[in-house]
């Protein structure tokens, strides 16, 4: 099966991305994670990314394709993929489309993972990071720590990134919806979103999205 999931910050993609990955048995391609692996193996796509980074640009549309094209070539992703953060808008969904349709593939599923804007701005704006182990994470709200300010687990101070700031969330929300958010009335136009909410536990999230794709099983 080969699916793209997408969902505004702060809706957990990655996570359920995960999850959903490992329950299909496909790989889970991130964008992110592409640009780590290329440019930590030195790859000509790899340096041609970093270069772009290190100037402060954005790095191309072309390059993230190719990066993207390629794992996708690699054997484990023969029976499908599911990919996150790519694409991210319309030209980026067209190349995909192109390059699928060049080996006679095609998308099954959009799934579009749906969080009301408030809840997003409460989710990011409310974490707070451990300054000596950035995996030691709390939220005001959902998991604050016992003593406000001070880690559970090592006594670290916590602390609130500066990518986590309400005004920056509403910036990163600003841009989803008018560079991401389009892509979904590109799918919808070939029928393949599937929007399901992102409310309430993990775990309930990804079976609320195994019920939604089930017609698609193999
Ligand atoms: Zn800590």
């Amino acid at each position: 099966m080969r699916i793209v999931l997408v969902g505004p910050p702060g809706a957990g993609k990655g996570t359920q991305a995960a999850y959903l990955a490992n329950n299909l048995s496909i790989p889970h391609i991130s964008t992110g994670d592409l640009f780590r692996a290329n440019i930590s193996q030195q790859t000509e796509l790899g340096k041609l990314a970093k270069s772009y980074m290190d100037a402060g640009n954005l790095v191309p549309d072309e390059v993230t394709i190719a990066m993207a094209k390629d794992r996708m070539e690699k054997p484990d992703a023969e029976n499908g993929f599911l990919l996150d953060g790519f694409p991210r808008n319309v030209s980026q969904a067209e190349a995909l489309d192109e390059m699928l349709q060049s080996e006679s593939m095609k998308l099954d599923a959009v799934l579009d993972l749906e969080v009301p804007e408030e809840e997003v701005v409460k989710r990011i704006a409310g974490r707070r990071i451990c300054r000596n182990d950035s995996a030691h994470v709390f939220h005001v709200s959902y998991k604050p720590a016992a003593k406000e300010g001070v880690c559970d687990v090592c006594g670290g101070e916590l602390y609130q990134r500066d990518d986590d700031s309400e005004e920056t969330v509403r910036k990163r929300l600003e841009v989803y919806h008018t560079q991401t958010e389009p892509i979904i009335d590109y799918y919808k136009a070939q029928g393949l979103v599937v929007t399901i909410s992102a409310l309430g536990k993990v775990e309930e999230v990804t079976r609320r999205a195994m019920e939604a794709l089930p017609q698609l099983e193999d």
